[in-house]
């Protein structure tokens, strides 16, 4: 078993880190001022994640590929986290969006496209009635909402190690003393576990004996875990899951704002699982904010007995902004003419290459290490297995590494995924950035070999 020696990783990373600011002076120089006015120097505090010492500024992007301020081009294989899994800036996108902002943006009132978005989300996802938010984390604390509303229960259930987005409830995890808050999250408004039951993902046992006592609203879940490694159901996981929450009379509301990579309608669509809920984010619009929740007939009627419309508006289900005309004239252009399916076609394709040139390295090095994949996205992993839940990828998270190998691709003009090796393609993506990814991918583990 090939062994990593961690000096020498740290000298590389060194070395690594120099080039980073060798190559990057002038965002060097914006950083430096964004610090007089931005806590951190970066709009949100988790950009300063990034590997390199601080991050890089974009000048513009299009299709698969961006350009930084220092004049770099990068092969884009994080698609702003799946926020432009379409491509950055698709033409068709921005020609409604172009046509719709001298329009009018915004009215508190709805447009006629609406409508179509309404009935080809039915299309795709097989679910009657939907609504409209600018975020998936709004999106899922709406669902979550609804669900508490309507099944006057208390607690949801999640998966360890899961992310929905900034939703509190969420923000548990398994540690060594039980259930409790996850690390990291900030000022959390109770202890979770007054809201939440956190079991492994994968795990049957656990989901039954956690849904019996019939005091769970919802499970919230994504149907393939991505957001600590891709994570596999296991065969029939997905059955026992639909079956016990009937069961048990607890909704099932399936997050696809990552797995909408698997195919136009999803995981859902294309394993034919039957949510109660669906929920989904990020690229639905080319980019531009919009993110929608569905669920069946049901839900919406014993939502609507539930509602009183005098008081709806602070029902704590709200955003002034919500299923503005422009961002529903970019979902509406995007699902019409982005997200289609020989897009994905292409994509997935491109992916299913990715993943084979760096098994290629895997296997000619003889690394303890994997590649999954979800139609188009790609991941790979510091361990030998799949992990089958969130404790067993969360152990084989090595930092050193995985900031080695983001940082070698970044500074070759590749971007990952960040906090972990996740790579995204697009419509636009082609064969060469894919095959430059699996020769950087080899230099790299070479050179981390190579002591
Ligand atoms: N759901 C999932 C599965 C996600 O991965 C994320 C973000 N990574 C969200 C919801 C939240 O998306 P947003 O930050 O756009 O609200």
């Amino acid at each position: 078993m090939i062994e990593i020696d961690r000096k020498h990783l740290e000298n590389l990373l060194q070395e690594e880190e120099l080039l980073f600011h060798k190559k990057h002076p002038e965002s060097f120089r914006l950083y430096q001022r964004a610090r007089q006015s931005l806590q951190g120097g970066v709009p949100m505090l988790w950009m300063i994640r990034w590997a390199g010492t601080f991050p890089i500024f974009v000048k513009e992007g299009k299709g698969a590929h961006f350009v930084d301020v220092d004049g770099n081009d990068y092969i884009d294989f994080c698609l702003g986290d799946t926020g432009a899994m379409t491509g950055h800036s698709p033409d068709k996108t921005i020609e409604a969006v172009i046509t719709q902002v001298k329009k009018g943006i915004t009215f508190m009132l709805p447009t006629e496209d609406v409508i179509w978005v309404g009935e080809e989300l039915q299309r795709r996802f097989g679910l009657p009635f939907w609504q409209f938010t600018l975020t998936a984390t709004d999106a899922n604390r709406f669902a979550i909402r609804m669900a508490r509303e309507i099944t006057h229960r208390k607690y949801i259930l999640v998966f360890n190690y899961c992310y929905h987005g900034s939703v509190d409830e969420t923000f548990i995890t398994i540690n060594s003393a039980g259930p409790g808050p996850r690390q990291g999250n900030l000022g959390p408004p109770v202890n979770p576990i007054e809201t939440t039951k956190v079991i492994e993902f994968n795990d049957v046992n656990a989901l039954e004996a956690t849904l019996a006592p019939g005091d769970v609203a919802c499970v919230l879940a994504e149907p393939v875990m991505t957001n600590i490694g891709i994570i596999h159901p296991e065969p029939g996981y997905h059955e026992k899951l639909r079956s016990l929450t009937e069961k048990t009379g607890t909704l099932l509301i399936i997050d696809e704002t990552h797995t909408i990579c698997t195919g136009p309608g999803g995981y859902t669509r294309e394993f034919h699982l039957k949510p109660d809920m669906l929920t989904l984010g990020k690229p639905l619009a080319g980019g531009i904010p919009a993110a929608i929740y569905g669920f069946t007939k049901d839900v919406a009627e014993r939502f609507q007995s539930s509602l009183n419309i005098e008081d709806s508006d602070v029902g704590g289900i709200g955003g002034t902004l919500a299923g503005n005309a422009l961002s529903i004239a970019a979902m509406k252009a995007t699902l019409q003419n982005v997200l289609t399916d020989s897009a994905y076609k292409n994509a997935i394709d491109l992916s299913i290459r990715f993943s084979q040139g760096v098994e290629a390295v895997i296997n000619d090095y003889h690394l303890p290490w994997i590649i999954k994949r979800l139609g188009c996205r790609a991941e790979y992993w510091f361990r030998e297995t799949p992990p089958k839940n969130g404790s067993e990828a969360f152990n084989a998270i090595d930092t050193e590494l995985d900031r080695y190998m983001h940082l070698y691709s970044l500074n070759r003009g590749i971007l990952m995924t960040p906090f972990h090796n996740m790579a995204l393609m697009s419509p636009d993506s082609t064969q060469e950035d894919v095959d430059f990814h699996s020769a950087v991918f080899r230099s790299a583990v070479k050179n981390l070999l190579a002591v």
